[in-house]
């Protein structure tokens, strides 16, 4: 079926069988345990929320279907799926060549806990460049760690170029696909191994969840995530998981409407004079358009700028929104606005930031689904403020 069917339908099939109430939405199953009629097996296949919860595999169905894969699993956040994954599938001593601009809460957890605490080695490349990915593998390494689009620059590595020489070294390639949502972008017909969310993004929508997914069709990985997943236990509750699943049931619409109104908003400030650079992936001057188009169906809701005026112009600009709320976070169908320098990025150091281009002076805009132009005339109206002192 096609991926709005399979996003609206799978996993939710009407149980009109004996005991079967038809309802078309999955039910919430709150149950922490479940009752069995003989001590030897769980009778109806569940005995305790953290092994197994029917809501929260309704919406593992649904997340394996979005992204084309054999199996999903939902996690509590995206960073304890991560967290999962290193646990399950590295030990210590082991190599991780990573993209240079990762998210910085991945950032974090590589080189504060699992390099610091635990001997896994990170080796951060910067992945725009294939060949240079395909080189630090060919140093010795268990696993890629990608993410396309990146936050905050919107910067692209191509995921089917690294993962064919990654394969042929029997490295793991691993995709962080919440910016671009399974809706955008499937790593996994490109090539790569797993495919990691936040669903607290695009997937869940709503800005009401914080969650995290793993998506994956060979067998072995799997189970040995699912047995790491329960041992360690960093499951998504069954309301959020139905949260997620009722997000994702409109991701197709909700991506759309996202895109065309970043779309608008990055020709705008393209053609204001007080704007030095947008990163957009859908705008023809972004370095990888090309790339772009080829790898994604669509570039997705989330853009950033430079501002002239430096930092005093990007808060005068960010403190003049009205419809556009300042806040951390992405994905949700309200604009947001933030400054990385002084919150999502501040844990980086400044000369890292700078080195790594989230200068002062740069914007990132979560562009939502309100109405076209009330978000424009929101955007000209700040960029107007920011302009006088
Ligand atoms: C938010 C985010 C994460 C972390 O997910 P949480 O749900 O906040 O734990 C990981 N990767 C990217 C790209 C993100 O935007």
């Amino acid at each position: 079926m096609g991926f709005e069917t399979d996003a609206v339908h799978l996993g939710e099939e009407p149980n009109l069988g004996a005991g079967g109430t038809g309802d078309v939405v999955a039910a919430i199953h709150l149950s922490s345990t479940f009752a069995r009629r003989n001590v030897g097996t769980p009778t109806a296949g569940y005995e305790y929320s953290r092994t197994g919860n029917p809501t929260r595999d309704a919406l593992e169905m649904k997340l394996a279907a979005i992204e084309g894969a054999k199996f999903g699993i939902a996690f509590s956040s995206g960073l304890a799926a991560e967290t999962s994954m290193v646990l399950a599938l590295l030990r210590s001593g082991d190599r991780i060549v990573a993209f240079d601009d990762l998210y910085g809460g991945t950032k974090r957890l590589l080189d504060r806990v699992f390099s610091a605490n635990f001997g896994i080695n990170v080796d951060y490349v910067d992945a725009t460049n294939p060949e240079r990915v395909l080189k630090a593998i060919g140093k010795g390494a268990r696993m890629v760690f990608l993410e396309t689009p990146t936050n905050p620059l919107l910067r692209l590595c191509d995921i089917g170029k690294i993962a064919m020489g990654a394969r042929d070294m029997g490295v793991l390639v691993v995709v962080d696909n919440t910016f671009a949502s399974p809706y955008f972008q499937r790593p996994l017909e490109l090539g790569a191994d797993i495919v990691i969310h936040s669903t607290t993004k695009y997937i869940n929508g709503h800005s009401d969840s914080v969650g995290g997914a793993m998506m994956l069709s060979d067998r072995g990985i799997y189970d040995k995530l699912k047995f790491v997943q329960n041992a360690a236990g960093a499951v998504l509750s069954p309301f959020d998981s139905f949260l997620v699943m009722r997000g994702i049931k409109t991701l197709a619409v909700r991506m759309k409407e996202h895109e065309r109104n970043a779309m608008a908003v990055a020709k705008l400030l393209e053609s204001h004079k007080s704007v030095t650079a947008v990163h957009y992936p859908g705008l023809e001057s972004h370095p990888q358009h090309t790339l772009a188009k080829r790898q994604m169906n669509g570039y997705g809701g989330t853009l950033s700028f430079d501002i002239n005026g430096g930092r005093g112009a990007a808060i005068r600009f960010l403190e003049a929104l009205r419809t556009f709320s300042i806040a951390e976070s992405l994905g949700g169908v309200e604009s947001l606005a933030e400054h990385p320098a002084s919150m999502t990025h501040a844990s980086v150091p400044k000369a890292v930031r700078e080195q790594i281009g989230i200068t002062d002076s740069l914007v990132r805009l979560s562009v939502g689904i309100e109405t076209k132009d009330d978000l424009l005339a929101d955007v000209e109206g700040a960029l107007a403020a920011a302009g006088r002192r």
